[in-house]
């Protein structure tokens, strides 16, 4: 049986990752999504288990210990890590898996996966990311000045991303992944 297609999506903080990959995984079925860990403390909304798998540092360490990721980062000054085991279930039963992660965590997959396909996701200039993550109001000051100072250097990578779509409305960039993920589909079949 084929293994599936591993794809990656980045962008930097505010741009809308989050709201556009919950709406694709409402109404695509039959793409996964990776839910990964963090020592981040959650947000007001957020679940475990379902937006991430909130642990401590500790336990953080301890699993990169056991080699249970396939990478990890410091991003904002928290670590996140992607759980090696679920992916790799994916893919050997043929289906098809989202990553949503920092360019740093991106380059150690791309050293691993050779034909995952990679998805940068840009928003419509700077004013409206800094918008964006203001309004969403779920940072400290702090957090909302260190992301914003990390957004240009995290859009210097998008080079080095096979697609790149600018999120200025949501169904159009929620289509636009669609039709990668259609594309790459058919592309493997051939
Ligand atoms: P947030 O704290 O806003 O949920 O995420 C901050 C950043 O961490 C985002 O750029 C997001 O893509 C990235 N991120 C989330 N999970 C992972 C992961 O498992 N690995 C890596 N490398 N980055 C992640």
């Amino acid at each position: 049986m084929a293994r599936g297609i591993l794809f990656v999506l980045s962008g930097p903080s505010g741009v809308g990752k989050g709201t556009i990959l919950d709406r694709l995984m409402d109404d695509y079925n039959g793409i996964n999504y990776s839910i990964s860990v963090t020592t981040r403390k959650p947000r007001k909304d957020e679940k475990d288990g379902i937006d991430y798998f909130f642990v401590s540092i500790e336990k953080f360490q301890e699993m990169k210990k056991e080699n249970q990721f396939l990478e990890t980062a410091c991003v904002h000054g928290n670590y996140y890590g992607t759980p090696q085991k679920y992916v790799e279930q994916c893919l050997s039963k043929g289906e098809d898996i989202i990553l949503e992660i920092d360019i740093q965590g991106a380059k150690q997959i791309k050293e691993k996966f050779k034909d995952a396909v990679y998805i940068f996701l840009l928003p419509p200039n700077n004013k409206e990311l800094k918008n964006r993550l203001e309004k969403r109001n779920s940072e400290t000051e702090e957090s909302l000045k260190r992301r914003l100072k990390n957004a240009d250097q995290e859009i210097s990578e998008v080079n080095n991303y096979d697609y790149r779509i600018v999120n200025d409305q949501i169904e159009k960039t929620v289509h636009a992944i669609k039709e990668v993920i259609k594309k790459e589909r058919s592309l493997r079949k051939e």
